[in-house]
């Protein structure tokens, strides 16, 4: 237990998480669960915060999240920004938030609605998670979000990555965290090359990031490493020749000669083409389900008639393999599915023949 829970001594997850919010939010004195900052940075150290800063002021992006220090805002962008580009995320950033402009209107909203607004970005999952997120802080937080990392880390569905930047973008704490972006850049620039296999592991390079974490300008600092990582050291082709960090950076003398050597031979080989695999059909699933009138979004679809629409020259015999697709997605929170014959007629349909199930989004 942390110093600050062994302050509050035992009690229930609902009290504890209104609490912490409550001792966090009134505590005068710096947060007792200080991440960043263990170490005193060294002359080195120095050198790379002011140079990787300065190019950020440079370089940086105005992206709408980077305006705000609303911790929903936040949520929601982080969420989005997992697996997809900013470019991408742009639109449905802005639309997502007109529809669900605050945390209370995102935890009342119908989730098929959610993951309407979600349509077209992807990993659909994401959608039900931020909104259980979202219920999660309106019913067991009072509405009002943790700002600690350990208190964040109690939403469901927030791990450590965007427990640290909900606490750094929203509420600016001195935080360090790390995503796959930033673990590259901190590789090569304090430890060395990062291929074919980095030489430190995820705890190694999560130190290094808390000691380099400079004092009150963690934003900027979390920031910038991620800018860095998307646009000047990215991970096939970074920008060596122009890096104004070059002189620190452990990889530059052979991180341009390791990646051509490893990426002939760690070419992945060809995935499982998108088209056939069953998150594609997911996918069109949920799709499908979005598109349906409002009658028959209401009533739900049986499987005959949803898998042509799913895939070209479905046939009966394709009913059990779209069974186990909408039971996935039913498990996941995606679909709902629901038994639709008369009870105690067994003739229909034979035995639990899942063509007569009705399905439909949540
Ligand atoms: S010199 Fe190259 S590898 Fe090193 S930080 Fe700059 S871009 Fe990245």
């Amino acid at each position: 237990m942390s110093p600050l829970a062994d302050r509050l001594g035992p009690r229930s997850d609902t009290s504890l998480c209104r609490t912490l919010v409550r001792v966090a939010r009134s505590d005068a004195s710096p947060p007792e669960v200080v991440i960043a900052g263990a170490d005193v940075p060294s002359a080195s150290d120095v050198t790379v915060q002011r140079a990787l800063l300065a190019w950020f002021q440079a370089n940086r992006r105005d992206l709408p999240w980077r305006r705000s220090r609303d911790p929903y805002e936040i949520l929601v962008s982080e969420i989005m920004l997992q697996q997809t580009q900013v470019h991408r995320v742009l639109p449905y950033y802005r639309a997502f938030l007109e529809s669900f402009p605050s945390v209370e209107a995102l935890a009342a909203a119908a989730t098929a609605d959610v993951i309407k607004a979600w349509a077209g970005l992807g990993y659909n999952r994401r959608a039900v998670n931020l909104q259980r997120t979202a219920s999660y802080v309106v019913d067991d937080c009072a509405g009002q979000f943790p700002e600690t990392v350990e208190t964040l880390r109690r939403l469901p569905g927030v791990g450590q990555y965007t427990a640290g930047a909900i606490a750094c973008f929203a509420f600016e704490q001195d935080v360090a965290f790390i995503d796959t972006n930033m673990r590259r850049v901190l590789h090569r620039l304090m430890i060395g090359v990062d291929v074919p296999q980095p030489s430190a592991t995820d705890r190694e390079v999560l130190a290094v990031a808390k000691r380099l974490v400079p004092a009150g300008q963690a934003w900027e600092w979390n920031q910038g490493l991620i800018e860095f990582g998307a646009l000047q050291c990215t991970a096939r082709k970074p920008a060596c020749v122009v890096c104004p960090l070059q002189a620190e950076c452990k990889a530059f003398p052979s991180i341009q000669s390791a990646i051509a050597a490893v990426l002939p031979g760690t070419r992945r080989p060809r995935e499982q083409t998108y088209d056939g695999s069953n998150r594609f059909y997911r996918g069109r699933v949920v799709a499908a389900l979005r598109d349906l009138s409002n009658e028959d979004a209401a009533r739900g679809i049986d499987l005959r008639s949803l898998g042509p629409l799913v895939r070209p020259g479905f046939s009966d015999e394709d009913i059990p393999w779209l069974s186990e697709v909408v039971n996935g997605l039913s498990r996941d929170g995606l679909a709902r599915v629901a038994e639709d014959r008369p009870p105690y007629d067994a003739e229909l349909g034979g035995d639990d023949a899942p063509s007569d199930i009705k399905i439909r989004l949540p």
